[in-house]
């Protein structure tokens, strides 16, 4: 019996199920060990019934808590996938503000008839087994995160800055093209692909953990930056994180 695995899908751009949507031929070798239940992006079908929940996005309304909760009912493994669902994302931004300010600015008039609250990860309403970060993913991650589970292993997610890879690389440090980064505070994983394509590391990962012990503070250092000043500084993916320190 292949475990049968389901997508879904909250407040986000459906960004990482497109991804997912287009593994091209890893998608048939995917589909070769799990039966595919429900994905709204790319089927009809629905059903309740299902081992592996697979969700995107970010918990942004008092409604969409008793649907987490009834997809972590179902299901034996709960993976939260993109930057929206693992840590708030981008979402989390309106986090800053006033949340009655927010939907004014987004709303206008019509503000009070929606429900939001402040964005949060899914993991901050049920708990989540494992976890496939970026904005969007990875594709070659995803596939790394779904074998390490049907191989009933925890699947090995770095716990490194960003500059680690990034010097790997050999790129020419931002700081020193006059320009910010917050790739010393931001979890490793994507081979440092922004600033190998001569920008910079807007975050998209989340926190790397524990900040205070694992930044790259050499860095930091080097260009007068504590571990504070960079979350502080560079705020958009942070908004969920950078509250909870
Ligand atoms: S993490 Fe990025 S790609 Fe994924 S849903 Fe959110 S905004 Fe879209
Ligand atoms: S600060 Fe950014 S550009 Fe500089 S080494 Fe770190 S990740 Fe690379
Ligand atoms: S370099 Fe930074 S922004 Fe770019 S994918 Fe990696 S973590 Fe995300």
């Amino acid at each position: 019996m292949k475990p049968k695995v389901a997508f879904f899908d909250f407040a986000g751009c459906e960004g990482d199920q497109l991804q997912i949507a287009n593994l091209e031929e890893d998608l048939l070798a995917l589909l070769g060990q799990v039966e595919v239940v429900s994905f709204r992006e790319v089927m009809k079908e629905h059903s309740d019934d299902y081992d592996i929940a697979f969700v995107e996005g970010s918990c942004t309304r008092l409604q969409d808590e008793d649907r987490l909760k009834q997809i972590r009912k179902n299901a034996k493994i709960v993976v939260a996938i993109g930057s929206c669902a693992t840590i708030g994302g981008i979402n989390a931004l309106r986090n800053y503000r006033e949340i009655d300010d927010a939907k004014r600015i987004v709303y206008g008039d019509s503000a009070n008839l929606f429900d939001a609250y402040t964005a949060r990860p899914i993991d901050a309403i049920i708990p989540v087994d494992a976890y496939v970060h970026g904005c969007p993913i990875d594709k070659d991650e995803f596939l790394h995160v779904v074998k390490s589970l049907l191989l009933g292993k925890k699947p090995d997610i770095p716990t490194y800055p960003v500059c680690v890879e990034c010097k790997k690389n050999e790129n020419i440090c931002a700081f020193e093209r006059g320009q910010f980064c917050v790739g010393p505070v931001t979890r490793a994983g994507c081979n440092s692909c922004c600033i190998n394509e001569g920008t910079i590391c807007w975050g998209c990962r989340g926190l790397v953990d524990n900040p205070n012990e694992n930044a790259q503070k050499e860095v930091l250092i080097k260009n007068g930056l504590t571990v504070d000043d960079a979350i502080k500084k560079f705020r958009l993916y942070f908004g969920w994180q950078e509250r909870r320190r």
